[in-house]
Formats: structure tokens, C-alpha cells, sequence
């Protein structure tokens, strides 16, 4: 039996790893689930894989998620410091699937235990990726990659031989408007923005697959994930979400992980790993799909994977100003604020204007994170105004 928990449990990720829990009671003891408004998915989550804890972050709804569970003998908590109690169990495994910054400190307190962490929260990583893997190589824990690109590359990739890696080349789907004006852009809605064509994904991920900022975060995420320069990384557009990534080697050798884009597979990996699960996932039929495209990405048409790869290269504080800007203007888009164009308009503005020093603790990413968020909110209401 592996004990795990799962933080984000009632999102997207979240609902997968579920998925694969609830079909392999025997294998996992599952201590405790968390979410972060959600009482009635949280109770059905806990209830259906026999959680000892569920916790709720919004403290308002302690007496919701009590009655929710009445019964059950899962015991209900509620809190941020409950949410970090949970990260801090000491499980064999933790689904770090909280969406944004605010997955940062339950995925530090959860590397300070030890054991495996299984990382979907990118955004973490990408605001404080050295004090994270400071951390869990003190910690003694393993980050297995959740995310479809870094998990295939992270099968592909020869982590005993990096110098024989000469490129890893991450693929994006191209997300809702690979092939839309800059004109249709500008007025694109919500809704359109978040029809991903081949991912089923929770709104701030699919917002980030439409700007391209998803790929530039991603590229950040593999440069602390793996062993190379920051120009090693690459990105090429694949529409079929077929080939999840691609690892190259010095010899011409060329490495890459395929499978039906369902983050089940993924998640399934780091569950089971060094091991391998059964999943319920459709196989890859290769002739069904027929054609595999390629394609540069349009750096015109999606400034935001520009902007990632300049904090990338800059280094220091920039990546979680630019990570935290963009949370802003995402919300504000989602919320029928600001448009389409203005969310990377804004992440440049913000990570062109503000330069803090290089954060050395988890306080001084939390600090750079608050004042960034102000920038970016302030930005977000000239906009609007
Ligand atoms: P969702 O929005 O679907 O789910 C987010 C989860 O986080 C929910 O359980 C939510 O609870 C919880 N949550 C949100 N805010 C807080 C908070 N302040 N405190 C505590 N819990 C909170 O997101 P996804 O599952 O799509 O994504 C999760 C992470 O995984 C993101 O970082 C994303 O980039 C990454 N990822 C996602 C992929 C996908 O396929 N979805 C693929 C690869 C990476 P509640 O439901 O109560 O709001």
C-alpha cells in the first residue's frame, strides 16, 4: 500500500489521479484530499476513495464540508494551515495540483517530507524553481513531472548520461486560435478561449494553451527540471497532441513519448513509477490518427511564449513576475474583464517595468509575488478604465 495525497483534488488533474486511485483501492491509502471551495467535490472525492482528512482552504465552508462528510468517519479540517498540514502527512506520493502560485507553499511543504512529489502546479516551479529543488534534494523527495511534455521527456531523457542531451523540444497543441487573426484574437470570449481542441483542462491552464503563455511557462518548468542551458529548450507546434516531447542526443538520436492526450497516462506514470499501471486510457492507433504536423510557433501571434522565454534567460526574480502578472490578467479575462490581447500586453509590461532581486527564500518569492500582483492589477484597471 502507498499512502498519497492529493492537493487540487477536485480540479481537472485532480479528478484524473482520482480516476486512477478509485480504480486501484488496493494499491493506495489515500490520506488526505484537498480543494479550495468545492465542498460537494471534495466530500464525493473523499467518500469515493476512502480519505482520512478532506480539507477545504476556504474557512467559511468548514460546517458545509462537516455535514458533506457527516457519516463517512473522513475527518473535515479547513484553513491554508490545514491545506499545508495535509502537504506535510509524510505521504509515499503527493498530486501537487493546486492551480497558480497559491500550490506553491503546500508543494515546499510536501518536498520538506520526503518521498515523491508528483507535480502538475507548474506555476510553482516556475516562481521558485531553485528554492524548490534546494528543497527536495534537502528533503530527500523526488519531483516526477505530471505535466504531458516534462513526463515524456523525463521517460526519454537519460538522467545518468545529461551531456549526451543536446536539445529537449517540447510540443504545443497550438490551443484554440493556432490558426486565428490577430483581429479575431482581440475579441475573442472567454468561452472560446478555453475550448481546447484536444486537452480537457480547468480554465486557467486553457486560457494559458490559448496565449502560448502555457508553453513559455513550460519551458521554464524543463529548464529546472532538467540539466541543460536555457537555449537548449525548444518549442514546436503539433496540432495532433500525438508526440508529448522530444528528446535529441548528441549522436542525431531522437527520443519522443506518444500517447493519446489523456493526463491519466501521465499521472499514471508518476503513480506507478519506477513501476508501470494499467490505465482505462485509449491506445494510440497511429493509422486513425494518420498524419502527425509540425510547425513553428508564431512569436507575432503569441507574444506570451517570447515574453517567457526573455524571463527564462533573464533568470532571477523575472519568472515569477511574469508568472504572477499573468495570473492577474488571466482572472481578469476570465472574468469578462480584460480582453484576449491584454494578457500578454500586461505580463510585458509588468515584467519589463519591475526588476526585483533575485529571490533566495520562499518569503522573497511570496514578496515578489505580492508586488507583482499589484503592478498587474493596477494595469488590469487602466485597462478597463
Ligand atoms: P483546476 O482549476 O481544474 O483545479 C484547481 C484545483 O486547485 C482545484 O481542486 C481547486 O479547488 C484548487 N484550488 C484553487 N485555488 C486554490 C487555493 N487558493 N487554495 C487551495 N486550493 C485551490 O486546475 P487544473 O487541474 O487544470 O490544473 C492544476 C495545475 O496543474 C495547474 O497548475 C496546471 O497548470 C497544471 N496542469 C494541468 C493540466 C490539465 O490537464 N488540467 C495539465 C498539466 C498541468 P476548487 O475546485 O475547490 O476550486
Amino acid at each position: 500500500m502507498r499512502t498519497i495525497v492529493i492537493l487540487g483534488a477536485t480540479g481537472s488533474v485532480g479528478q484524473s489521479t482520482l480516476d486512477l486511485v478509485a480504480r486501484n483501492r488496493d494499491r493506495f491509502e489515500v490520506m488526505a484530499l484537498t480543494a479550495h471551495r468545492d465542498v460537494a467535490g471534495l466530500a464525493a472525492a473523499a467518500r469515493r476513495v476512502g480519505a482520512r482528512r478532506a480539507v477545504i482552504a476556504d474557512p467559511a465552508a468548514y460546517r458545509a464540508l462537516q455535514d458533506a462528510l457527516s457519516g463517512s468517519g473522513i475527518e473535515a479540517a479547513a484553513g491554508d494551515a490545514a491545506i499545508i498540514e495535509a502537504a506535510a502527512s509524510g505521504a509515499d506520493w503527493t498530486m501537487a495540483a493546486i492551480v497558480g502560485f497559491a500550490g506553491l507553499r503546500p508543494a515546499m511543504k510536501a518536498l520538506e517530507q520526503g518521498g515523491t512529489l508528483a507535480l502538475a502546479n507548474k506555476e510553482a516551479l516556475v516562481s521558485a524553481g531553485e528554492i524548490m529543488t534546494r528543497a527536495a534534494q534537502a528533503g530527500g523527495a523526488k519531483i516526477l513531472p505530471v505535466d504531458s511534455e516534462h513526463n515524456a521527456i523525463f521517460q526519454c531523457f537519460d538522467e545518468a548520461r545529461p551531456g549526451a542531451v543536446r536539445r529537449v523540444t517540447l510540443t504545443a497543441s497550438g490551443g484554440p486560435f493556432r490558426r486565428a487573426t490577430l483581429e479575431e484574437m482581440r475579441t475573442a470570449t472567454p468561452a472560446a478561449a478555453i475550448a481546447h481542441p484536444n486537452w480537457s483542462m480547468g480554465a486557467k491552464i486553457s486560457v494559458d494553451s490559448a496565449t502560448l503563455m502555457n508553453k513559455g511557462l513550460e519551458l521554464i518548468e524543463a529548464f529546472h527540471l532538467f540539466p541543460l542551458a536555457a537555449d537548449a529548450f525548444d518549442v514546436v507546434v503539433h496540432p495532433q497532441s500525438v508526440v508529448h516531447s522530444l528528446v535529441e542526443y548528441v549522436d542525431g538520436s531522437v527520443l519522443a513519448q506518444l500517447g493519446a492526450p489523456d493526463m491519466r497516462i501521465p499521472i499514471a506514470h508518476t503513480l506507478a513509477w519506477p513501476e508501470r499501471m494499467e490505465t482505462p486510457c485509449e491506445r494510440l492507433d497511429l493509422v486513425k490518427v494518420g498524419a502527425l504536423d509540425f510547425e513553428a510557433p508564431d512569436l507575432e501571434r503569441f507574444p506570451a511564449l517570447g515574453l517567457a522565454r526573455e524571463a527564462l534567460r533573464a533568470g532571477g526574480a523575472k519568472p515569477a513576475v511574469l508568472s504572477a502578472a499573468n495570473e492577474v490578467a488571466v482572472a481578469s479575462f476570465l472574468d469578462n474583464g480584460i480582453g484576449f490581447l491584454d494578457i500578454a500586453a500586461i505580463a510585458r509590461e509588468i515584467l519589463e517595468s519591475f526588476d526585483p532581486p533575485a529571490p533566495v527564500s520562499l518569503d522573497d518569492v511570496l514578496e515578489v509575488d505580492r508586488q507583482a500582483r499589484e503592478r498587474a492589477q493596477r494595469a488590469v484597471e487602466r485597462v478597463l478604465v
